[in-house]
């Protein structure tokens, strides 16, 4: 049979939160995109904790306004017993909401939102074979058995853990620790003895944890974290080890005293992963395809958004600038290991809370996992540096300023993130600093150094900043400065 031929831009593998996001964007930048996704298993829905902070991200998607219409419960925070027998309930910081969401129905507005904008979304096709070494690439699968291909300049993997395109070209590194999650739904025609209904609810055990999220009124998720390698794999089938790994969960436990469970449960493997390069000539690693972290952050699928838009912002640069093509996927490089290391060091402090306490292996191989990875600089990294707390403590000390730039201070053009595009902009380049600086803290330093000359006293300099630029705190304002002193950028002959 031949194949059914779509020619486009970018074809998008997955229709999850990050083929749906990315397909969305590029669409309403005027890019033509297929998005090839393949059928859900509805025995396999899975539910999911979404923190109030995802808004942001789904807003610059313009999707916000449809999440918020699609009646998800609203969460007002957590309640968790880790490594304790008494709970702890935490609300979410200045009164804000995040989203509990079945997968499958959150996954339908993002995708909605794609065909909207203009993508062209094939549904229950999967993709069997992705070729992104040829010109233009191409995608072969089959839908209820009719094939199809589709060619496109570039290929955006979205397939989550599938990983179609990482899988095939050995990209794929499977973390140290192993995790298995065993899935199942409870009703409760009482409700649950829980602090707030809407919370979250997690809780440590001796060789795992687990974790509930509610998506009706009676109706929730518990999902149980184990290690196949080191939980006590207790017999029986899969339906029996949950049960058994829930009543390990003693506050959980009582909790579902009198509950029925709702189905079948079901497992999945939950480890973590990232892919040795998310970039290729004509592919990007989007999403989950590209790394996953621990569920217990809660962010995958924030960290999925997330990704999308800035592999949104690559992809049209690639497709509109080739001289800036290299380095809008270091960025893209960049961002997606920065961003996985950070949410592993994370997860590990929590690991460490409860290896604490508990001796058994799940937690000890969890713990201690941390990973330094050189970044790009920022206030962070200088917070604690002794010539920038000097320079700070001088410039106190200064009752005016004089600032001159030094001379071996060097203005280099470097890639950043623009509006959907990664464009070039001023860098400060001195011997100290030799991987230039640009904005620390939100606080632009390249403007700093233009006004630096113009004012005698620190006050005058913040106030004629924060007239020109977006404003900025003091605190952030003298942070930025006092690097600018310590890394030789700028000099304050006031104190010679
Ligand atoms: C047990 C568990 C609990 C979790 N809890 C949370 C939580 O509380 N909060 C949170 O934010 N995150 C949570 N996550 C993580 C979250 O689910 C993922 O990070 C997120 O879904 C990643 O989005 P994605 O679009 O990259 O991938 P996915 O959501 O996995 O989407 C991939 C898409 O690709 C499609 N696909 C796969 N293969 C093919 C193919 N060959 N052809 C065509 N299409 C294909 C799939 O059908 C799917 O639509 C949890 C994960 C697990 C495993």
């Amino acid at each position: 049979m031949n194949p059914i031929v779509h020619e486009c831009e970018v074809a998008v593998i997955g229709g999850g939160p990050a083929g749906a996001a990315v397909a969305r964007l590029l669409s309403l930048w005027g890019r033509d995109v297929v998005l090839v996704t393949a059928p859900s298993d509805p025995a396999r829905n899975l539910a999911v904790s979404l923190p109030p902070s995802v808004a942001k991200l789904l807003a610059e998607i313009g999707l916000l306004d449809a999440v918020d219409a699609a009646g998800f419960i609203r969460s007002t925070g957590n309640t968790v017993w880790w490594g304790d027998k008494e709970p702890r309930s935490r609300a979410f910081a200045g009164g804000t909401a995040g989203y509990q969401v079945r997968h499958r129905d959150f996954d339908r507005v993002l995708l909605s939102g794609a065909e909207a904008a203009g993508a062209k979304v094939i549904r229950d096709a999967t993709v069997r074979e992705a070729d992104v070494e040829r010109e233009p690439a191409r995608l072969t699968g089959d839908v209820d058995g009719v094939p199809f291909e589709v060619n496109a300049a570039m290929v955006l993997d979205a397939s989550g853990r599938q990983g179609v395109v990482a899988k095939d070209r050995g990209l794929r590194v499977e973390a140290d620790a192993r995790t298995i999650a065993l899935v199942g739904t409870w009703h409760s025609d009482g409700g649950w003895e829980v602090p707030d209904d809407s919370h979250t609810l997690v809780e440590s055990f001796t060789d795992g944890w687990a974790w509930s999220v509610p998506v009706e009124p009676g109706l929730r998720y518990f999902t149980c974290m184990l290690d196949p390698r080191v939980s006590d794999p207790a017999s029986g089938d899969l339906g029996e080890r949950y049960v058994a790994s829930l009543k390990r969960a003693a506050c959980f436990g009582r909790l579902l005293h009198g509950a029925t469970m709702d189905s079948d449960p079901w497992g999945c493997d939950a480890s973590g992963y990232h892919a040795k390069s998310v970039a290729g000539d004509r592919f990007l690693l989007v999403g989950d395809a590209a790394s996953s972290i621990d569920p217990l952050s809660s962010f995958g699928v924030k960290k999925a958004l997330g990704s999308a838009w800035l592999a949104a912002i690559v992809s049209n640069t690639v497709l509109s600038d080739a001289a800036l093509a290299e380095a809008a996927r270091s960025i893209f490089e960049g961002h997606e290991r920065q961003v996985y290391e950070a949410f592993r060091r994370q997860a590990a402090g929590f690991f460490d809370q409860v290896a604490a306490d508990e001796e058994h292996a799940f937690w000890t191989g969890r713990a201690q996992r941390h990973e330094e990875f050189p970044g790009e600089p920022d206030i962070a990294r200088f917070r604690d540096d002794p010539s920038v707390l000097a320079a700070f403590e001088a410039l106190k000390a200064s009752p005016s300023i004089r600032l001159v730039v030094t001379p071996q201070t060097e203005v280099i053009q470097s890639a950043v993130i623009g509006d959907r595009k990664i464009v070039l902009e001023d860098h400060l380049v001195t011997p100290s600093v030799p991987e230039g600086l640009r904005f620390l803290r939100g606080v632009d330093v390249r403007r700093v150094v233009d006004l630096a000359g113009e004012h005698d006293q620190v006050p005058d300099l913040f106030e004629s900043y924060n007239q020109t630029c977006p404003p900025v705190p003091l605190p952030d304002f003298l942070g930025a400065l006092s690097v600018l002193l310590a890394k030789d950028v700028l000099r304050n002959d006031a104190m010679c």
